[in-house]
């Protein structure tokens, strides 16, 4: 049985300034289970990122509420207890790097929760090696690509020992090589058992989550797997968004009679479903 870990129920959030607010949220309703692998899409403005930092009660609901492993995020007495359930990985790593040597940088953060030296020591390479960046514990952040600072970001997260992990387009920023070193990182933490919640604006990652939330002006409007979600090609483009190439090609090929599985969304899926069709 999967155990609930994130429940969001009936949010609203209003942005209030003196020259008028603005509602970012509007009656979001989510449940998310221990373990489960999520992603976000939605166009610039829909409100994902004010939906991330509610995950961390970096925000707090202006109605409704969030649950987070039991803790209301409205309730300050929970704030510890949330920030230590829950990570983020930002954009930007440059924003989050801290140290000026990555092995510092990662240990930063449990010598805030006030671990012990030999434990701290354990954590950090412990994350280090799940992020593939043992070797680079000496670095200085400067010297390394945005896709290695990154998971230096994560492996900070990771030595906090968080049960979820938020990640808002960590990809944004990274070249082709960076995208896909993240997106490795994140399925094994997910096969690690980590809650991950993933926000992208990219399709091809998207499709690599079990369920797929999709925003549109503050709501909600669609969720599913990747297969439902990127089924209506027409209702994904309407918002302003893209499907997998690999699921488009799919499509065109479906149009002029090739017999394809249904579940096709990655190009090593397709290229696997051409093969078999040849040999048939
Ligand atoms: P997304 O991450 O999907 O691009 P955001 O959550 O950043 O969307 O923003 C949702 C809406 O809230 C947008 O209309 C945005 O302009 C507005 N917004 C975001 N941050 C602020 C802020 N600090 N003050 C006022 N409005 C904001
Ligand atoms: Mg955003």
């Amino acid at each position: 049985m999967s155990k609930e870990i994130i429940s969001v129920k009936n949010l609203k959030y209003v942005y209030k300034s003196p020259t008028g607010d603005k509602v970012a949220l509007d009656d979001v309703n989510l449940k998310i289970n221990a373990g489960e692998f999520v992603a976000i899409i939605g166009t610039n403005g829909s409100g994902k990122s004010t939906l991330a930092k509610h995950f961390n009660a970096l925000l707090i609901p202006t109605e409704g509420k969030i649950f987070v492993d039991g803790a209301d995020t409205s309730d300050e007495k929970n704030f510890l207890r949330i920030r230590q359930n829950v990570g983020m990985v930002f954009q930007n790593p440059d924003n989050e790097i801290v140290a000026a040597i990555v092995e510092d940088d990662v240990a930063f953060g449990p010598e805030n929760l006030g671990a012990a030296p030999e434990e701290i020591r354990r954590r950090v390479d412990s994350a280090l090696e799940v992020v593939n960046m043992s070797e680079y514990k000496k670095f200085s952040p400067a010297k390394l690509s945005g896709g290695q600072k990154q998971r230096i970001a994560i492996a900070g997260v990771l030595a906090m020992r968080t049960k979820i992990i938020v990640f808002d387009e960590p990809t944004a920023m990274l070249d082709p090589q960076g995208r896909r070193e993240i997106l490795n990182t994140v399925k094994k933490l997910h096969a690690e058992g980590l809650t991950i919640i993933y926000i992208t604006h990219f399709p091809e990652e998207a499709a690599q989550a079990e369920k797929i939330i999709v925003m549109d002006a503050g709501k909600i409007i669609d969720a599913g797997t990747p297969e439902k979600i990127f089924s209506d090609a027409k209702k994904i483009r309407r918002l302003g968004l893209e499907i997998p190439a690999a699921v488009e090609l799919a499509n065109r090929l479906r149009r002029k009679g090739f017999k394809l599985p249904e579940k096709i969304l990655t190009g090593e899926e397709l290229a696997k479903s051409l093969t078999n069709l040849k040999r048939i």
